[in-house]
């Protein structure tokens, strides 16, 4: 049976390398594998260490520091590649937080976070996984956190909550955001916040951080936590990026973040269609096979042409990033993101419908793949604040919050 073709895109002679092996890597991993971790709660290490040990996890950090150096261009083919193997969303956000916390040590990390820590993110032999920004009272807003770091000399001391926090039970260092001025100290409400570099294991022998896991029913292959600080101790040269001034640090580079996760969702819609192609070609009722019913056909073919239409818009804004002004890229960056999101859970949907009463089996995968996709309309911004974004800056509409 043909397959679906995919490769209308021209790729670049680097573009085509990571696609063949990243593609070679994640050949070493069935189905099955994804099926079972997902199941079991799993996190893929046996995929993330094949990964670090190629040089993969250090994609961002510059070959000066032994990591790849990649640029947004090939990040995307990196990733889409990765969810269109097998392992879906839920994949991809699994490995994600690997290589993207990375990024504001890489941009913002002062010399000797740059020389200690960058070599052993790059070999994998130490991983920052995990993003502490999230509390229960501050999400969409996440101006509004609450976790106070207080200096105490050449130290911060920290006190607060934290809330979703994923992966903390295996990474080394978490990237933690907490307020250095209270909010009444400063006159915007983004100054005063800081990025504090907190090495887990210092914390947890400080008897500093206490962790719980969020029982959750989506993305299976990484954990989430509740994390607790009480009086955990910083050093002052942790400080990744302006002391006071690190939000807006963190949201440099969220841009080319949100167009990588597009690509994840492109690979994810590709995946579900696969699967969905080859079973409505195969099963048959009414002595005929399903994929000849236009009810069946049609959400697939709309899907597929969703795919190659966001997959464009994905791959043609991280060519362009550097001839367009930050307004541009925002607007297009979060519209890839929306769609794709839309479309990688609208993919699955119709995966699921293909399959009948298999499309909840576990066996056959989709189900997996539908309880994924829905994650990508919610974090890690939700369809919501991308939507408001674009109303604000390209439309010109009146700010909503
Ligand atoms: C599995 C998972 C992993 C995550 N991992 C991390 C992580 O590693 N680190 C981290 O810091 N965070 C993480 N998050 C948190 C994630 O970033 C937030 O869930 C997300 O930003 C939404 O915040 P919230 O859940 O508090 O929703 P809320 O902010 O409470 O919003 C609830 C709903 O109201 C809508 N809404 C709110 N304000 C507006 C408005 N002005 N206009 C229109 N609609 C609005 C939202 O879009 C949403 O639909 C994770 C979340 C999940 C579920």
């Amino acid at each position: 049976m043909a397959s679906v073709s995919w490769d209308f895109t021209p790729l670049s002679s680097e573009q085509e390398l990571i696609k063949r092996e990243i593609g070679r890597i994640c050949g070493e991993f069935d189905a099955e594998y994804w099926r079972e971790h997902d199941k079991n709660k799993e996190y893929p290490h046996e995929f993330a260490d094949l990964l670090a040990e190629n040089g993969w996890l250090g994609a961002l950090i510059p070959e000066e520091y032994g990591g790849g150096g990649m640029t947004t261009d090939e990040m995307v083919v990196m990733m889409e590649e990765i969810a269109a193997s097998g392992g879906g969303f839920g994949a991809t956000q699994a490995i994600h937080g690997a290589i993207y916390t990375s990024r504001p040590l890489v941009e913002h990390g002062g010399e000797r976070i740059r020389e200690e820590i960058l070599p052993k993110l790059a070999t994998g032999e130490k991983t920052i996984q995990s993003l502490g920004l999230t509390e229960p009272n501050a999400g969409s807003e996440s101006t509004a956190i609450e976790t106070e770091a207080e200096r105490d000399g050449e130290e911060y001391v920290v006190n607060g909550q934290k809330i979703w926090t994923s992966r903390l039970d295996v990474s080394d260092y978490l990237l933690l955001v907490a307020r250095t001025k209270p909010r009444e100290a400063v006159e915007k409400k983004t100054d005063g916040i800081s990025m504090l570099l907190v090495d887990v294991e210092d914390a947890r022998s400080q008897d500093a951080l206490e962790m719980k896991p969020i029982e959750k029913t989506s993305t299976n292959l990484s954990s989430a936590f509740e994390v607790w600080l009480e009086d955990l101790r910083v050093p002052v040269e942790n400080v990744i990026g302006d002391e006071h001034a690190g939000f807006y640090n963190l949201l440099d580079g969220l841009n080319d973040e949100r167009l990588v996760i597009a690509a994840e969702c492109v690979g994810h819609a590709k995946l579900a269609i696969d699967r969905a192609v080859e079973y409505a070609n195969e099963r048959e009722v009414f002595d005929r096979r399903i994929g000849s019913n236009q009810s069946i056909q049609h959400p697939l073919a709309e899907a597929y042409m969703r795919t190659l239409s966001v997959k464009q818009t994905v791959y043609r804004t991280a060519e362009m990033m550097d001839s367009l002004n930050r307004e541009q890229v925002g607007t297009l960056a979060n519209a890839s993101n929306y769609l794709a999101s839309e479309l990688a859970f609208d993919a699955s949907d119709a995966a699921v419908q293909t399959f009948g009463g298999f499309g909840i089996a576990r066996e056959y995968d989709v189900e997996r793949m539908f309880r994924d996709a829905r994650l990508a309309k919610i974090a890690p911004i939700s369809q919501q604040l991308a939507l408001n974004y674009v109303g604000e800056k390209a439309l010109g509409l009146p700010r909503s919050f």
